[in-house]
């Protein structure tokens, strides 16, 4: 809570009224508005334009953080199919995916048909400085693990979708041959 003696509403200019319950507020407490009858502060979301609880406030703003990472996460999947297609050996595949609703999307490479059942998901940048991860999944072995820098205790982090194609081909053609394919 804030010492701020004033009351917030006149920061604002606007009347508050309760997002939730549409009841105008006309009781301040510790300096924020109140609605009595959902007995919250309410506060002022100005992406919104309206006065809700601060749960709210932080609910709406973690949700649409978590749907912009979403979003670029499909975006920088869509750019990797087309620059990683060149560079796939014959018959090993580039998919597009989004494996659960409001998860991020990955580009899941898939070795040729009848060597493995494996998978290596590449899993895009979710910010700026970031880069891409690469995880394996071998459902033979019940396996599952990132790749990780070598003797090093953090994840590989790849520059380019290339970079990480590269490094989940050379991990799952190492799946592969401990398997005892050719
Ligand atoms: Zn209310």
């Amino acid at each position: 809570m804030t010492s701020d003696p004033k009351p917030n509403t006149a920061l604002c200019g606007m009347t508050p009224m309760c997002q939730r319950c549409g009841t105008p507020a006309d009781t301040v407490r510790n300096c924020h508005p109140w609605c009595s009858v959902c007995g919250q502060y309410l506060v002022h979301d100005p992406e919104y334009g309206d006065w809700t609880t601060f749960a709210d406030r932080e609910y709406r703003r973690r949700t649409a953080g978590i749907q912009q990472r979403i979003t670029a996460s499909a975006e920088h999947v869509a750019q990797a199919v087309a620059a990683v297609h060149d560079r796939l050996p014959a018959d090993w595949h580039a998919v597009a995916c989004q494996h659960i609703d409001g998860a991020t999307h990955t580009l899941d490479i898939q070795p040729p048909a009848g060597s493995i059942d494996a998978i290596a998901y590449l899993i895009p940048p979710t910010g700026r400085g970031d880069g891409w991860l690469v995880r394996v999944h071998n459902r033979t072995r019940h396996l599952d693990f990132p790749l990780y820098h070598a003797g090093g205790a953090r994840a590989a982090s790849f520059g380019s979708a290339s970079e990480a194609l590269d490094a989940a081909i050379e991990a799952l053609r190492i799946e592969i041959v401990s398997a005892g394919y050719r």
